[in-house]
């Protein structure tokens, strides 16, 4: 197992672990609500929980989140729908001022039309994972249109050099179908959503957004924000005040899916 082991900074190392997708929001993803999916902070169908360097392993196991060693106090940034020209750049700048690695869900899309952007992300040293091509829905959608959406970033990140091993579903709508397809058509790849929602996509006020995060944080915590969709300066300010916020509480960052 220790060629999969993967270590962020500060020696921390990241094991995977699948949740039971139980609660409300994951209901109301069945039910196929439009925005209830963004809601789906406890039920996320698989969270990372990090582990100390020693012992860490790759694991898949079914827990629930607050199964999550209260003693490790590290979180990970991630960032949705770009890479983006106006905001990424931006985020990058701020990330790399704070010393800090995150994990970018890249639209195959967004990424064929600014791969400048791609590139300068891993240069930097942040992980690139799949947020398919289009962000269809894909739990709608034909097992065609989820082997193109899921295959064509993959197979185009691939091609650049970048295997993304994770898969994050749009709109954070799964079902044991697409799960299926995902790790069909992006090979060793697995669905990764998240345990805290900053809802950065309603646009509230930065200190809003650092609120929410704040707020909900815990140990293992993978954390959604978004570089693509539209202006994201909020987003980007909210950050930079977020990781110092972090820090001070105790928490490493550390990337997932690198
Ligand atoms: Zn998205």
């Amino acid at each position: 197992m220790s060629s999969m082991k993967r270590h962020g900074p500060r020696g921390r190392c990241w094991r995977e672990v699948r949740v039971a997708g139980r609660s409300r929001g994951a209901a109301h993803l069945r039910g196929g609500h439009r925005r209830a999916s963004r809601r789906v902070a406890v039920g996320a169908l698989v969270l990372v929980v990090a582990l100390a360097t020693s012992g860490c392993q790759l694991a898949r196991t079914m827990v629930d989140v607050g199964a999550a060693d209260p003693g490790e106090r590290v979180v990970a940034l991630t960032f949705d729908d770009g890479p983006d020209p106006a905001n990424t750049p931006q985020l990058l700048d701020v990330l790399r001022r704070h010393g800090v690695h995150a994990t970018f869900f890249v639209l195959g899309s967004q990424a064929e039309q600014h791969p400048g952007l791609l590139d300068r992300i891993v240069r930097e040293g942040h992980g690139v994972a799949n947020h398919t091509w289009n962000h269809k829905r894909l739990t709608t959608v034909s097992d065609a249109v989820v082997a193109a959406e899921v295959g064509w970033t993959h197979g185009w990140l691939a091609g650049r050099g970048i295997q993304s091993r994770c898969v994050r579903p749009p709109y954070g709508a799964t079902d044991a179908r697409v799960d299926r397809l995902i790790r069909r058509h992006a090979e060793s790849s697995y669905t990764m959503l998240w345990s805290v929602d900053s809802r950065d996509w309603e646009r509230p006020p930065v200190n809003q957004i650092v609120n929410n995060v704040m707020s909900r944080v815990h140990p293992g915590a993978v954390i959604l924000f978004h570089d693509g969709g539209g202006d994201r300066s909020r987003t980007v300010a909210a950050v930079d005040q977020l990781i110092p916020r972090l820090r001070a509480a105790g928490y490493d960052i550390a990337p997932i899916c690198k």
